[in-house]
């Protein structure tokens, strides 16, 4: 930078006409790169007594301004939190399959509501509703923008100024806040506790039951647990009583997935073919949570009802697009053989991965890290304990290995600039902080190669 005058900055319209402006404009648009020029200016005459930048250090700041701004806010990032669906990093990742087949919609025309044997208009959810069925053992399935737009759909469907009675052990709060309590008043309807806390009986249902009452709600208790004293009625007993009543039994599963996780070394978590099976004549979930696919919220059961879900003008507000299709069907398809999910599906092979293969993968990259932080910090491998994360089975956790970063000073600001020389990498690390320490879980990372690549880029000063 040259010391000048503030009254040696070149004009707007000069620097437009830099030869050096020319493919700034070609790139990013006349108008946006006249607004670059300005704020630079801008802010130079308001740093008066600093050094005046030339015109050629004004373009490569708008250059670099100009690039910055351009680059995509939303992108990939390694997630090294030992959550594998963390809802702020994106859920679950889709596979190839799936990918390609949303590129091929969204790139073209599509019959997304059109039937081709009729030549009329179809319906977009019968582009997945078949095989939904097929799978859960539903008569009729539908599919909205997630799950909690599945659950407000259903409780104003059948409940709007009426009843849904559910047991006060499961009024949860979900992250982001999802309260079932809440959510109940949106849709119109009334929440009807009852039960205690911890239990809950069958007659306490049946007791609550009237003219009023517009269904019977189960809700997973997907981030919390109540051990020790506790009961719930069965699901059969409560299809009993919602049938006595002639209304229906809801069942919100939340993650809810479609095989029977301990096939992978998980630990079981209720299945919709079994809620289905147990006398739920509705049951919602999450498409992009154990699932592994799109977000979604997924709604099967007992075709009357279906119907009526789908003619509830809130249906069309919370409809899902061709892309949420597209990439469902792809994800759907993969249930059809279980055994090679893990195969295919990148959340279920994470979840299953064998803790061998996650030690192989922080040996592979340790020297990397060491040398990549070199003063900076100290690089441990550790036995580590991940989640499946998205509420599904809080309480279980996952073995695993982490790379451990341990500050060099050992203080606090060290380590927070470490964890945020990591967010500024081309592809962002995100780790957990605990105890004085930064905990790489490795579990994701499939091509350490790649990660290696990424990490020249650090800057530590
Ligand atoms: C996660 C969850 C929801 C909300 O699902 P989204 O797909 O995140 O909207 C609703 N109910 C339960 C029990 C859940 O676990």
């Amino acid at each position: 930078m040259a010391t000048k005058a503030l009254s040696s900055l070149p004009s707007v319209d000069r620097l437009l006409s830099c030869e050096l402006a020319t493919p700034l404009i070609e790139q990013f648009g006349r108008a946006t790169v006249k607004t670059a020029f300005r704020r630079i200016l801008d802010d130079a005459r308001r740093a008066e007594n600093q050094d005046v930048p030339d015109e050629a250090t004004i373009l490569a700041l708008a250059g670099d301004l100009l690039a910055a701004e351009s680059a995509p806010s939303l992108r990939p990032v390694y997630n090294l939190t030992g959550t594998v669906l963390h809802t702020n990093l994106g859920r679950a990742s889709l596979p190839q399959g799936a990918i390609d087949r949303v590129a091929a919609v969204a790139a073209e025309p599509s019959n997304l509501e059109y039937d081709l044997t009729s030549g009329q208009r179809g319906d977009r959810d019968a582009h997945i509703e078949r095989l939904l069925c097929e799978i859960t053992g539903a008569e009729a399935a539908t599919i909205v923008n997630n799950n909690a737009a599945a659950v407000l759909l259903v409780l104003n469907t059948f409940a709007e100024g009426r009843e849904v009675i559910v047991s006060r052990g499961e009024l949860v709060e979900i992250g982001g806040s999802f309260r079932i309590p809440e959510i109940m008043t949106r849709a119109g309807a009334r929440l009807r506790e009852v039960g205690a806390t911890n239990r809950t009986h069958a007659r306490d249902f049946a007791d609550a039951v009237g003219p009023d009452t517009g269904l019977i709600m189960k809700v997973h208790t997907s981030n919390y647990e109540i051990r020790g004293f506790t009961h719930s009625p069965t699901e059969t007993e409560l299809a009993g009583i919602a049938a006595g009543a002639r209304v229906p039994l809801v069942n919100d599963l939340g993650s809810g997935t479609l095989v029977d996780l301990t096939r992978f070394g998980l630990p079981p978590e209720p299945t919709v073919q079994a809620a289905l099976t147990a006398g739920a004549d509705i049951v919602t979930f999450s498409g992009d949570k154990l699932l592994g696919g799109p977000q979604a919220g997924m709604i099967v059961g007992k075709r009357a009802l279906i119907e009526r879900v789908k003619s509830n003008p809130m249906k069309r507000a919370l409809r899902v697009d061709k892309m949420t299709l597209a990439a469902m069907f792809e994800v759907l398809k993969l249930y059809r053989d279980p055994a090679s999910l893990p195969a295919h599906l990148p959340t279920l092979r994470w979840l299953s991965r064998p803790v061998e293969a996650i030690e192989q993968v922080a040996r592979e990259l340790l020297p990397a890290l060491e040398s990549a932080l070199a003063t900076h910090a100290s690089v441990d491998i550790e036995p580590c304990h991940g989640q499946i994360g998205s509420g599904a089975l809080p309480l279980e956790v996952l073995p695993g290995y982490a790379l451990v970063l341990t500050p060099n000073q050992g203080t606090d600001s060290q380590l927070q600039d470490i964890a945020a020389a990591l967010r500024t990498l081309p592809r962002p690390v995100i780790g957990r902080i605990n105890d004085g320490k930064l905990y790489l879980d490795v579990r994701t990372i499939e091509t350490p190669a790649d990660f290696v690549a990424n990490l020249e880029s650090l800057k530590l000063t």
